[in-house]
C-alpha cells in the first residue's frame, strides 16, 4: 500500500495540494504565520526544492529532456531527500511540518502525464501519512485568471507543454490541468484528502483551514507563549481578501 499508516512521531504533518493557481501556497503561508504566533515551532518544505536535484531539473526542463517517467523519478528523488532531511527530523522533534505539495502531487500530475498510477504509488511507498491533507479544489478558469493576473507567461511544464497538447500555453494549461484535476479527484477519494473550495476568498478559506487544523494540534507542545496576534495573523487585516 502506498503511504504509511498514521505515524507515531510527536510532531504533526500538514500538507496542501491543488493545481497551480489554486491558492494553496497563500493559505499555507497564512497558516504558518498563525501557528508561529500561537507558540508552535513550525518547519516548512516545498515540492521540488531539494538541492540534490535542483541543477538536473533546471537543465532538463530547459532543454525539455525528460520523458514523463524520468520526470517522475526526479520528483521522487527530490521527495525522498526532503522526506529524510526535512520532514522526518522535525516530526521526530515534535514540530509541525507544513508541506506545500506532497506525494499526492505526483499521484495526480505524473498520472496526468501518462505514468502508471500503481507504479507511482509504489515509488512513494515510504512516505509518512500526513495528519491532515488539504486539497484546494478550483476550476480551470479560476486558476488561469489567477496565474495570468499575477505574471505574464505560464511556465512550460505547469502548462504541460512538454506533452505537445497545444502550441498555445493557455490551451495546453487547460487541457493538462483538467487531466490533473480528474486525477486529484481520484486521489482525494482514495487517500481521504479533505476537499476545500479554493474558489472562495482568502479569508474564508483561512478560517476553515484553521478550524480543520485545531483538532490535530491537541496534545502538541507549544515552545513559546502565544503572541498577541500580529496584523498578519488576524483575519481582518486590511488588504486580505
Ligand atoms: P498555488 O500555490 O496554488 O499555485 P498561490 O497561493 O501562489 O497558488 O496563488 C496564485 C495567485 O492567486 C496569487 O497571485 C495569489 O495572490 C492569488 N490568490 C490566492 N488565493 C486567492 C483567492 N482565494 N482569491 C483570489 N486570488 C487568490
Amino acid at each position: 500500500m502506498a503511504i504509511h499508516d498514521p505515524h507515531s512521531f510527536p510532531g504533526r504533518l500538514i500538507v496542501v495540494e491543488g493545481i497551480d493557481g489554486s491558492g494553496k501556497s497563500t493559505q499555507l503561508s497564512l497558516l504558518q504565520t498563525f501557528l508561529v504566533s500561537e507558540g508552535y515551532d513550525v518547519s516548512f518544505t516545498e515540492w521540488n526544492s531539494s538541492p540534490i536535484v535542483k541543477d538536473t531539473t533546471k537543465r532538463g526542463k530547459k532543454k525539455n529532456l525528460f520523458s514523463p517517467t524520468t520526470f517522475s523519478l526526479i520528483h521522487a528523488t527530490d521527495f525522498a531527500d526532503r522526506h529524510e532531511r526535512s520532514i522526518l527530523p522535525p516530526l521526530q522533534a515534535g514540530l509541525i511540518v507544513l508541506a506545500d505539495r506532497y506525494a499526492y502531487t505526483a499521484f495526480a500530475r505524473d498520472a496526468a502525464r501518462g505514468c502508471d498510477p500503481a507504479w507511482i504509488r509504489n515509488l512513494y511507498d515510504f512516505a509518512t501519512r500526513p495528519d491532515l491533507s488539504l486539497y484546494f479544489k478550483v476550476d480551470i478558469d479560476t486558476a488561469v485568471a489567477r496565474i495570468t493576473g499575477g505574471r505574464i507567461q505560464l511556465k512550460f511544464h505547469e502548462a504541460g507543454m512538454d506533452l505537445g497538447l497545444s502550441p498555445d500555453p493557455i490551451t495546453s494549461f487547460r487541457v493538462f490541468q483538467n487531466r490533473v484535476l480528474e486525477e486529484y479527484d481520484r486521489v482525494a477519494d482514495e487517500f481521504g484528502l479533505t476537499v476545500l473550495d479554493g474558489g472562495r476568498s482568502v479569508v474564508e478559506q483561512q478560517r476553515e483551514m484553521r478550524k480543520l487544523v485545531k483538532p490535530i494540534l491537541k496534545g502538541l507542545r507549544r515552545t513559546h507563549a502565544p503572541r498577541t496576534a500580529p496584523a498578519s495573523a488576524t483575519l481582518h487585516a486590511t488588504g486580505t481578501r
